[in-house]
């Protein structure tokens, strides 16, 4: 019997999207098994893990003396390579409960899509955290690949697609052809720092310090990046950095649009720097086909307005931004040829 043949019968096929922000995992034959927060709660004495996933995230900025919520992919590929390989192991485990026992005979095969910019040491660390963490073979795919093939774009086509996938850490902007990526950029820069940007202009303006979880709400709630919703508000609550006495304030969305530029203006100018690097064929087919957003970033407000704007280029935003990359995975695993034997 083949390998292959074994493999098939007696382990698992499991997709992961190891994101900044959020951590999601796709086992073959059953679809999305798991969609959390890439947080841990770790003791701080002992290192034990307390929480994973969205119960960690509730602990963020709230935590007790003796715990830290860590965000072990924030800044960059691995911030932090003990607590990645937890939250692998957890979260492999978790997925792997859903899995009939026979197919926990032999190890997992595991995909994990990882950003196109990292280094050869930083894929070494994923594929070792991945197998510390219980997997078998372990096969990396290039996460702008896998959010086009979620989204279904035509990949395998001889024609330019470029995908824009903004998450919490990193944007991704590529453009894909003939099943690779002809032109490529990983910029750092994602919904964290917008979330940042925020913080930054209620303490300049206001006075006021806020939270990371708050920020984020506030993006989420106010954010734009181009002016579609200027005329909504919402009361934002903190703390008073002159007297440390709990306040709110209200806060508008054309201020908060105008707190985001910086930011926004990166994003823009990494996506204008891969259209220029692009052959002028590729270039041509995107007239047509023009840009799609995915990731959690693409679902700021007036962002593809914007993006049009800029770019003369048509521009959409997929379904389920925040599941373009794990569905993708989800289709490539069953590609036999990808896996060794
Ligand atoms: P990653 O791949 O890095 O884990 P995700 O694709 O999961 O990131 O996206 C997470 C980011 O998307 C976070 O910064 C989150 O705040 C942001 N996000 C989620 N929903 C929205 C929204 N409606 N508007 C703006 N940003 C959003
Ligand atoms: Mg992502």
């Amino acid at each position: 019997m083949s390998t292959q043949f074994l493999a098939r019968m007696f382990s698992a096929y499991i997709g992961i999207d190891l994101g900044t922000a959020n951590c999601l995992v796709f086992v073959k034959d059953q679809g999305v098994v798991l969609n959390e927060p890439s947080v841990v709660a770790i003791k701080v004495n002992t290192h034990e893990v307390r929480a994973v996933g969205s119960e960690a995230k509730e602990m963020l900025g709230k935590t007790p003396e003796n715990l830290m919520a860590i965000r072990p992919m924030k800044d960059g590929v691995i911030g932090n390579y003990e607590v990645t390989e937890d939250m692998l192991r957890h979260f492999i485990q978790r997925a792997i409960r859903t899995v009939p026992w026979f197919k926990r005979i032999l190890r997992p095969r595991v995909l994990i899509a990882v950003p196109s910019g990292i280094t050869e040491v930083e894929r070494r660390a994923v594929m070792d955290s991945a197998k510390h963490a219980g997997a078998g073979e372990v096969v990396l795919v290039e996460e702008p690949m896998a959010a086009a093939v979620g989204v279904g774009l035509p990949v395998a086509e001889a024609a330019g697609s470029m995908i824009v996938d903004i998450g919490g850490g990193t944007t991704e902007v590529a453009v894909i052809s003939l099943s690779g990526i002809a032109n490529a950029k990983s910029v750092r820069v994602g919904g964290d720092i917008l979330d940042q940007h925020i913080i930054q202009h209620l303490k300049k303006e206001y006075n006021m310090q806020i939270g990371e979880l708050t920020a984020e709400q506030v993006k989420i709630t106010l954010g734009s990046a181009y002016p579609v919703k200027d005329d909504v508000c919402m009361d934002v609550k903190g703390l008073n950095m002159i007297d440390r006495i709990p306040k709110v304030v209200k806060v508008n969305a054309a201020e908060i649009r105008k707190a985001l530029q910086p930011p926004i203006s990166n994003i823009l100018e990494a996506v204008r720097a891969t259209l220029d690097g692009c052959k002028p064929d590729l270039a041509a087919d995107l007239i047509d086909r023009g840009i799609m957003l995915a990731g959690g970033g693409a679902k700021l407000a007036g962002l593809d307005k914007l993006l049009t704007e800029e770019t003369g280029l048509p521009v959409f935003v997929s379904e389920e931004p925040l599941n373009a990359v794990v569905n993708g995975t989800g289709v490539m695993l069953q590609e036999n040829s990808i896996w060794s034997a």
